[in-house]
């Protein structure tokens, strides 16, 4: 019995780190609850996705990640481009500062 609260709990610490990064809750909790320890590890280091610089697609004009070589919706195989969108954490804590107190 207190090896599964103790799963629990590593899959609730491994969910919450995943839904900071911007990812699934509901992915890193299983991942977190299945692989105790490692899973959280894993959750710890893996990357930020909402602080991931962003490119659109030059098909279909879908906003992706700048490390995608391929898109998912058009499947154009993209260039590194020359000008990337800032990521979504940046843009909110930009948002956030010019707003008048
Ligand atoms: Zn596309």
């Amino acid at each position: 019995m207190g090896l599964v609260v103790i799963l629990f709990f590593f899959g609730l610490a491994g969910g919450v780190v995943g839904r900071i990064k911007g990812s699934s809750f509901v992915l890193w909790f299983l991942i977190s609850a299945c692989v105790p320890f490692f899973g959280l590890l894993a959750a710890v280091f893996s990357r930020w996705d909402n602080r991931e610089l962003r490119r659109q697609c030059p098909g279909c004009g879908r906003v992706l990640k700048l490390h995608d070589a391929i898109c998912t919706t058009c499947g154009t195989e993209l260039e590194f481009p020359d000008v990337a969108i800032a990521s979504e954490a940046s843009v909110r804590a930009r948002a956030l500062s010019s707003q008048p107190r």
